[in-house]
C-alpha cells in the first residue's frame, strides 16, 4: 500500500482533516506501548468521518477506530492500517428530546446525544453540572463514549447499556445508521457493532434528573474506590483478562501465586492482580509473553483458562 499517496488524496478530498504520518501507538494507549501506526487521522465533523471511512472502502484500505487507547495493547511493530482517532476533537454533548416511547417520563428524565470522542469522564462531570444521574458508574473508565459502546463497559454495578437507548454507527459498507438498544445486543464486554465492524459515531444515552450534590457525592465515592484498589498511577489497559463465568481473574491470579510476577518490563500488578502494568519500559513481546506465562499458570492452579479483555493489535499481520 503506498500510505503516502493515500495520506496526499485524503487531505485533497477531506479539506482540513487531520492527517499524520507514522504515530508511535505508544502515544496514544494508555500502556504506552506499541510501534506506528502508518496513518492517524483525527477527524473533527460526523462529515469528516464518513469521507474517511468511504475513502478506506473505496481504496481497500484497511482501518482501526482508536479512542483514548484505554483497552488496547498495540505490537512493537506497529500497524499497518489507517487508525481513526475519535478523542477530544470529536466530543460535543446535548440535550435532546427523549425518544417517543419514553416522553411520558420528560418531569424527570432528559435525553442527550454524546459524540463518540468524549471521554467518560468528561459526560460524567457535564451530566452532574446538569443535575442528570446514571453515568456515574463510568466516571473512572478512562475510556471514550464510542469505546463504551462497542465493549458495553461497565464497573460498580453500572453498564453502559443500562443508560443508552440507541446509537449513531458508521455500518461496514460506509452508511450512516442508528442502531436501537434492541439490536445492539450488549452484554457483557459485548457489543453487535463491534462483532459487524461498526463505527460508533455518537450515543443517545437517557438519564434521571437528581441533585447535583448527591450525584458528585457518587462520583467522589466510585473514584475512591478505584483509587484504593487500581494502580492508576502506572500505565495499563485496566483489566487484563475478561471475568471467567464464577470467578475473579484478579484472584484467579492471586491465588496462582503471581503478585508482582514480571517478564521484562511487564509486571502482573502489585497492587491489584487482574492488572497488567507496564512497569518499566515494556514492549508489546513482554506483555504477551506475560500474559502466556499467567494463562498456564492460573489453568494449572485452578483449571480455568482466561481470556484476554485487552484487544490485541497488529499481532495476526507482523509478529
Ligand atoms: C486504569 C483503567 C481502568 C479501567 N477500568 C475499566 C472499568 O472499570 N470498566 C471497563 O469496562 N473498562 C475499564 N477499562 C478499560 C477501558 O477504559 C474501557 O474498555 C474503555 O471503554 C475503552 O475506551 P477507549 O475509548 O479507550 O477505547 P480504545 O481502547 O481506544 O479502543 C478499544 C476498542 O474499541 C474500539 N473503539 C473505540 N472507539 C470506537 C468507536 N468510536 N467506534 C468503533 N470502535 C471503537 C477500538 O477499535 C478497540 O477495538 C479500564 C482501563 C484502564 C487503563
Amino acid at each position: 500500500m503506498n500510505y503516502d499517496a493515500f495520506a496526499d488524496m485524503l487531505a485533497r478530498s477531506i479539506l482540513g482533516l487531520s492527517i499524520k504520518r507514522q504515530v508511535p501507538l505508544a502515544e496514544l494507549t494508555t500502556f504506552q506501548i506499541g510501534g506506528p501506526a502508518e496513518i492517524v487521522v483525527e477527524p473533527k465533523t460526523q462529515a469528516e468521518i464518513v469521507s474517511t471511512v468511504k475513502a478506506c472502502l473505496q481504496e481497500n484500505v484497511c482501518y482501526r477506530i482508536i479512542g483514548l487507547g484505554s483497552d488496547i495493547l498495540a505490537s512493537d511493530a506497529g500497524v499497518d492500517e489507517v487508525v481513526i482517532r475519535l478523542a477530544e476533537n470529536y466530543a460535543h454533548i446535548n440535550k435532546t428530546d427523549l425518544p417517543t416511547p419514553l416522553r411520558s417520563l420528560k418531569d424527570t428524565h432528559q435525553a442527550v446525544y454524546v459524540e463518540a470522542g468524549a471521554s467518560n469522564e468528561l459526560v460524567a462531570d457535564t451530566l452532574c453540572g446538569w443535575g442528570l444521574a446514571g453515568y456515574e458508574f463510568a466516571c473512572g473508565i478512562p475510556g471514550t463514549i464510542g469505546g463504551a459502546a462497542i465493549m458495553n463497559a461497565g464497573a460498580y454495578d453500572g453498564e453502559f447499556s443500562n443508560v443508552a437507548y440507541k446509537v449513531r454507527c458508521i455500518d461496514a459498507n460506509g452508511h450512516v445508521v442508528e442502531v436501537d438498544r434492541e439490536h445492539a445486543d450488549w452484554s457483557y464486554r459485548h457489543s453487535m457493532m463491534d462483532e459487524a465492524g461498526f463505527v460508533v459515531l455518537g450515543a443517545y444515552l437517557v438519564l434521571a434528573t437528581d441533585e447535583q450534590a448527591a450525584i458528585t457525592a457518587r462520583m467522589q465515592d466510585l473514584q475512591r474506590k478505584r483509587a484504593e484498589k487500581q494502580p492508576l498511577e502506572m500505565p495499563s489497559a485496566g483489566s487484563t483478562f475478561k471475568r471467567p463465568k464464577g470467578y475473579f481473574a484478579g484472584k484467579l491470579i492471586q491465588d496462582a501465586g503471581l503478585r508482582g510476577f514480571q517478564v521484562g518490563g511487564a509486571q502482573v500488578s502489585q497492587k491489584h492482580t487482574g492488572f497488567v502494568v507496564n512497569a518499566q519500559g515494556a514492549t508489546a513481546k513482554d506483555v504477551c509473553d506475560l500474559i502466556e506465562q499467567v494463562q498456564i499458570r492460573v489453568y494449572e492452579s485452578a483449571g480455568v483458562w482466561l481470556e484476554p479483555e485487552v484487544r490485541m493489535w497488529g499481532f495476526e499481520e507482523k509478529e
